[in-house]
């Protein structure tokens, strides 16, 4: 596969200086590609829905034409992901090259959003939270700020190790690697996987490791970007080229991550399209059935690219950026700053 010289995203320069690096590893075989022919449900049937990713990396996509899953396939092999992670995902993705404290890997205000699910659902007495992937562990602090004055002790795991060593000086209890490294402070009361099960080039091994670290009350909380709601997010310019990435080895719907949660022996608590949804462990629990989610995987990308709805969010989110430098050109830098202020 070779690259297209445009990308579907925008990339800043620090962006472009890391594709083109990530382009000339896969191209010298630095790092290399792998297929995964079988869905998790066993199916080898599939319909092919993209040849390429936001940053115009060649991977493809596929959807599982027997239970609606989506996969990378080719994607960057298993082998690689260490290195990816240490070393191209976050100058590629956020171009980040040093994190702070303060660098959030999803969004600010996440950790407190994510308490604010949750709350209801909480045991009381002091609670004993960790995270998977959780960066500099920004999404921890912040949960643990949203809880007080309940008492929230705080454990996290994360594979970039400038992230880690941020995360520690902030001080977090931040381990270096997997869900394997937070195994002698388990149990834990909430498990939270934000933006992170989309990773996963194992999932079902992965999140069965995961719940090794839970009790029979543990509640495990996980957000992926849901395959949906594409026409809500102008983060990916409401277009399915923008939302794929080399770095999400699948794309879910709610039911498809609760097909492969049931896999792994979890029971859904609440969930959404979004998705956002709350998990216990189940291990008796079977993979629900969802004949139609494929059907509705591609009605869904048809409308996407087909609706005037869409086309016309679209198009709005990508004037305003034009609309801003002319404004900007006319009114001088100060006058329209202060004019964003006031609106
Ligand atoms: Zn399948």
């Amino acid at each position: 596969m070779t690259a297209a010289n445009r990308t579907p995203m925008r990339l800043s320069p620090v962006q472009h200086r890391f594709r083109e690096s990530l382009l000339g590893k896969l191209s010298t075989g630095v790092y290399e590609y792998e297929q995964v022919d079988r869905c998790l449900c066993g199916s080898t049937s599939s319909a092919l829905l993209a040849t390429e990713d936001r940053f115009g990396i060649p991977v493809g996509t596929v959807l599982c034409r027997s239970c609606g899953l989506c996969r990378t396939s080719p994607r960057l092999a298993a082998k690689n992901l260490p290195s990816f992670y240490n070393e191209v995902y976050h100058g590629l993705h956020q171009g980040i090259t040093q994190p702070d404290p303060a660098s959030v890997l999803f969004r600010v205000g996440q950790g407190r959003a994510i308490h604010s699910y949750l709350n209801d659902l909480l045991p009381d007495g002091e609670l004993r939270v960790a995270e998977i992937g959780c960066g500099t562990g920004s999404v921890l602090r912040e949960f643990q700020a949203a809880a007080a004055p309940r008492a929230v002790m705080l454990f996290g795991c994360e594979f970039a190790d400038s992230f880690v060593a941020v995360g520690r000086a902030a001080g977090t209890d931040i381990r270096g690697g997997g869900p394997e490294t937070l195994r002698e402070s388990a149990p834990f009361d909430i498990v939270i996987m934000s933006h992170v099960a989309e990773h996963f080039p194992r999932p079902v091994e992965a999140l069965r490791e995961v719940l090794r670290l839970g009790h029979p009350g543990t509640l495990y909380y996980v957000e992926v970007p849901g395959i949906m709601r594409i026409h809500r997010k102008p983060e990916y310019g409401f277009r399915f080229d923008r939302y794929l990435t080399l770095a999400h080895t699948y794309h879910f719907t709610l039911s498809t991550l609760a097909a492969t949660m049931a896999r792994a022996g979890y029971e859904i608590v609440r969930g959404d399209e979004e998705v956002r949804s709350v998990f216990k462990a189940e291990p008796r629990g079977h993979p629900a059935l969802t004949p139609d989610t494929a059907d509705q995987v591609l009605d869904y990308l048809h409308w996407l690219d087909r609706s005037w709805r869409v086309r016309i969010s679209r198009a709005r989110h990508e004037a305003r950026p034009f609309a801003g430098r002319i404004l900007r050109k006319a009114l001088g830098a100060r006058l329209y700053r202060k004019l964003r202020r006031l609106a």
